[in-house]
């Protein structure tokens, strides 16, 4: 895989380009796992002494280690290897999804140190209920931590709207919430002095995709989450089109069939989560209207799998639904990778014949050469990696001041 060197623009003040450099720099060592200095120097457009020199600060930092190659077959000196620590720098992570709430320790590098999970009832829950779960499971994580470990930020998926800068969810249909201060509440809750960023669950798992999963290399990528709905996230040349308000993506209201559709919780018809939802595959199945949830879409699948001709059936409906909805957005947005996660990943492989026929017949010919389409890569966690990467997000604009001043609070 190739990248381009990330150059700081012509007339930065010295401070902010070595705070630029910097904060590369450890993005790559975190994102790459062990990157030599070698490829360090090519990545960035750096030559050597500069990258050592910020090696060298991010070291005695404590974020990150060198040592020699174990390879070293190649002819001339070996490139140090530089990689993040993994056991002192970390974020809590927590992720509310339709059926659980998570929480987790990661650590510099993505690595999932600890984890709480509790599983979430359907019939809603107020903010009280889910701030005292979270607040409580993230209180447990920051204890067990080692003692001299240092928690550099806090990041949150939510299935919602969520207004940036301050994590207040706009609209949870899920769970009936309008307007809540959901980050500022558990941020309150977990005492720590450090703010709780809080994402859209499809937009992180778009990002954790790209940067971690089956959408790694790629600057162009589609993701659609699917939970009781279906949310979306577009990656543009590398960003996130999160719209004016950062309400952007929505692409489960995206309408697909308006003539005589199926209504959507939104108030609509037909639109893409009323026609490929968990209810539109539960109905489609011959399932009752008190079965849901994960396992009830579970079993449609396997019993498609054992050649249940009715699952078999829904399968290909939700799957030709699901073809309508990703041929436009390739038609709109010419990417080369689309993935299915949430609960589409188990949906996909069922419904992927449909998909790809109705790619073949609705896509304009050169748009869609070269698109991959894939299941997500990093699984249900998708979301609660993104959520980390969130947490991460202040770290790697500037490592220096974000842990001075977190090491304050601890
Ligand atoms: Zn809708």
């Amino acid at each position: 895989m190739s990248r381009a060197p990330t150059k700081p623009a012509v007339g930065m003040a010295q401070e902010q380009i070595h705070r630029h450099n910097i904060g590369t720099l450890l993005r790559h060592v975190h994102l790459g796992g062990s990157v030599s200095r070698a490829t360090l120097a090519e990545r960035m457009g750096l030559n050597r002494s500069t990258i050592m020199a910020l090696t060298s600060e991010l070291g005695a930092a404590g974020l990150v280690r060198e040592a020699p190659p174990t390879d070293t077959r190649r002819a001339g000196r070996p490139s140090l290897l530089v990689r993040a620590r993994p056991d002192w720098a970390y974020v809590l992570a927590f992720d509310v999804a339709v059926d659980r709430l998570v929480a987790a320790r990661v650590g510099l590098g993505g690595a999932l140190l600890d984890r709480r999970e509790a599983v979430r009832p359907r019939a809603g829950a107020d903010l009280e209920h889910v701030v005292d779960v979270l607040a409580q499971f993230g209180r447990q994580l920051y204890e067990a931590a080692p003692p001299d470990s240092v928690c550099v930020g806090i990041g949150a998926s939510y299935c919602g709207m969520i207004r940036p800068g301050d994590g207040m969810v706009r609209f949870g249909p899920d769970m009936g919430w309008v307007d809540q201060a959901f980050g500022a509440e558990l941020s309150r809750r977990l005492g720590l002095g450090i703010p709780v960023r809080v994402g859209n669950e499809a937009h992180l798992g778009a990002l954790a995709e790209q940067q971690r999963g089956a959408g790694i290399g790629f600057q162009n990528l589609l993701y659609l989450h699917g939970d009781v709905g279906v949310g979306g996230g577009i990656i543009v040349g590398g960003k996130l089109l999160d719209g004016d308000g950062g309400y952007g993506c929505e692409l489960g209201h995206m309408v697909v069939n308006p003539y005589g559709g199926r209504p959507c919780g939104c108030g609509s018809h037909g639109c893409l989560e009323a026609e490929v939802g968990e209810r539109a595959l539960l109905d489609a199945a011959g399932r009752p209207a008190d079965l849901w949830g994960r396992d009830a879409l579970r079993a449609v699948v396997d019993d498609a799998d054992r050649g249940d001709e009715l699952a078999r059936e829904a399968l290909r409906r939700i799957g030709d639904w699901l073809g309508i909805g990703v041929a436009n957005l390739i038609n709109l947005f010419n990417p080369g990778m689309v993935i299915f996660g949430g609960m589409l990943r188990d949906v996909y492989p069922g419904a992927a014949p449909q998909v790809r026929h109705r790619i073949a017949t609705n896509v304009l010919p050169v748009a869609r050469e070269r698109v991959r389409l894939s299941t997500s890569a990093l699984g249900d966690d998708s979301t609660l990696v993104g959520a980390a990467e969130l947490g991460f997000a202040d770290l790697m604009a500037d490592p220096l001041a974000t842990l001075a001043r977190t090491t304050a609070h601890a």
